[in-house]
């Protein structure tokens, strides 16, 4: 049986004080929740996340990090820098990244593997544009992005990561996916990493992302291939990442 994992994704929003406020909220009603959690947050707030909480039930991560492991990159953070505020995960290939930052299949794939290299685990981003949803290209595009990583990493690499499924017409836009629309790809994915690993396959945890909230969460939740949620927008809200949490 596959564990949840619900991890949210703070995007570009906080400050001390917010998340103070936040992670306090997040720890005092962790008590009910069976779901493993976390929280992928801006890179200047990783030592503040830490020290609170290192301890607890509730990992973090990241949102991005350069796929090189040192050097002349103004402005980067490399993964084991990531490991030195003790990070779990590390979110790749967002369609944030891909769509405003050009992040290429390719580039995506290497910052797979620098995470790995350095003993993160990756949160691997992929998802149709609303136009490849209406062109039919869904999973043309879905098991593109997949094997670009598997090319790179080999099949045996997705045992210790984690997929998101995110269509970017469903981010930040309240139109969710339905759970028929959102089971199937999920399903579509567990198949072709099925093909190549059946071990693999079984044991990959594929959450779902767009625009998940309490709502929503326990039907999408109940799909037999989604294993959990990446939240953006519901995960700034402790009260609401809570009840999606409770959920999974
Ligand atoms: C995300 O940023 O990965 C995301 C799913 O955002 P939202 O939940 O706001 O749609």
């Amino acid at each position: 049986m596959r564990r949840k994992l619900v991890a949210g994704n703070w995007k570009m929003n906080g400050s001390l004080a917010e998340n103070e406020a936040l992670l306090a909220g997040l720890q005092a009603g962790l008590g009910d929740v069976k779901a493993d959690v976390a929280v992928c947050v801006p890179f200047p707030y990783l030592a503040q996340v830490q020290a609170r909480l290192a301890g607890s039930a509730i990992a973090w991560g990241a949102q991005n990090l350069s796929p090189h492991a040192r050097g002349a990159y103004t402005g980067e953070v490399s993964a084991s820098m990531l490991r030195d505020f003790a990070c779990t995960y590390v979110i790749v290939g967002h369609s944030e990244r891909r769509a405003l930052y050009a992040e290429s299949d390719a580039v995506v794939a290497e910052k797979f593997a620098a995470a790995q290299d350095a003993g993160l685990t990756p949160i691997l981003c992929v998802g149709e544009t609303l136009e490849e949803r209406e062109g039919g290209v869904t999973e043309r595009v879905v098991g593109r992005q997949l094997d670009a990583v598997i090319a790179r990493s080999g099949v045996e690499a997705l045992a210790k990561a984690v997929v998101a499924y995110e269509p970017v017409w469903a981010i930040g836009t309240g139109k969710t996916a339905t759970p028929g629309q959102a089971q199937a790809v999920h399903a579509f994915i567990r198949a072709r990493v099925r093909s190549l690993d059946a071990d693999v396959a079984a044991k990959l945890v594929i959450q779902y992302g767009g625009s998940m909230k309490p709502g929503n969460a326990a039907e999408l939740l109940g799909q037999p291939d989604i294993d959990g949620g990446l939240i953006g927008g519901a995960s700034l809200d402790a009260g609401e990442f809570l009840a999606i949490c409770r959920a999974g």
